[in-house]
């Protein structure tokens, strides 16, 4: 199996009837300010390192940012948030990441969506989630035997990296880990650490800052390294 089949199989995908309606209507209205662009309107593949150390877990592409790019966080104000702290950790290769050509370049780090369309008001429904969760499955197993530490974006980012880790074999202790900012548990060789959403939802209310954003980077980073 290679990442690249994955991508060509998984941009054909049309299993659940809201989100490729939503994504693909979005795509075809488009936002004024993007009127020129031709928008991608389908599943979004991860990005990055093909052997990532770090593994970051979102939530779904969002409606004018990735499902715009076709490129995960990229075009979007959470992008905006991430990349930069990538940058500032030595994650990224530059501080932005506006196109899928703009020159930027992960440095042993892979991002994927736990659902790859963009879901209305960024929220899949239970079954969408679950539909969509082999496909995480088989990206997890194909880049599992690299990772060192998978970063979960959010609690819906948590919940779906365990998940598709107890499905991958790593022994994920029960009841499950609990979801906060700065949260850190070992599984096996594996550090899976929480880290809050870069959402404009987090980012306006302070909720969460540049530097907390950076610290569980950074403590990525170290732990990736050591
Ligand atoms: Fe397919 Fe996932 Fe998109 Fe659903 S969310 S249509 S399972 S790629």
């Amino acid at each position: 199996a290679s990442l690249v089949a994955l991508a060509r199989r998984l941009v054909e995908c049309r299993a659940c009837p809201r989100l490729v309606d939503w994504r693909e209507q979005v795509a075809r209205e488009k936002r004024a300010s993007f009127a020129d662009e031709t928008y991608w309107g389908r599943p979004v593949p991860g990005w990055g390192d093909p052997t990532p150390r770090i593994l970051i877990v979102g939530l779904a592409p969002a409606a004018h940012g990735a499902n715009r790019t076709g490129r995960v966080f990229t075009g979007d104000r959470s992008g905006d948030w991430l990349f930069a702290s990538l940058h500032r950790v030595g994650l990224a290769a530059i501080p932005t990441s506006t196109h899928p050509d703009d020159g930027q370049r992960l440095v042993e780090t892979r991002m994927v969506a736990a659902v790859r369309c963009a879901p209305p008001q960024n929220k899949p429904t239970t079954i969408e989630r679950d539909t969509c969760a082999p496909w995480l499955d088989e990206e997890l197993a194909i880049v599992l035997p690299h990772v060192r530490v998978v970063v979960a974006l959010g609690g819906f980012g948590w919940t779906a990296a365990l998940t598709a880790l107890g499905r991958a074999g790593v022994d994920v202790p029960a009841p499950r880990p609990r979801f906060g900012h700065g949260a850190e548990v070992t599984l096996g060789e594996l550090s899976l650490l929480g880290c809050y959403h870069p959402s404009q939802q987090n980012t306006f209310t302070g909720r969460l800052t540049e530097p907390m954003l950076d610290e569980v980077l950074g403590r990525a980073t170290r732990l990736a390294r050591m």
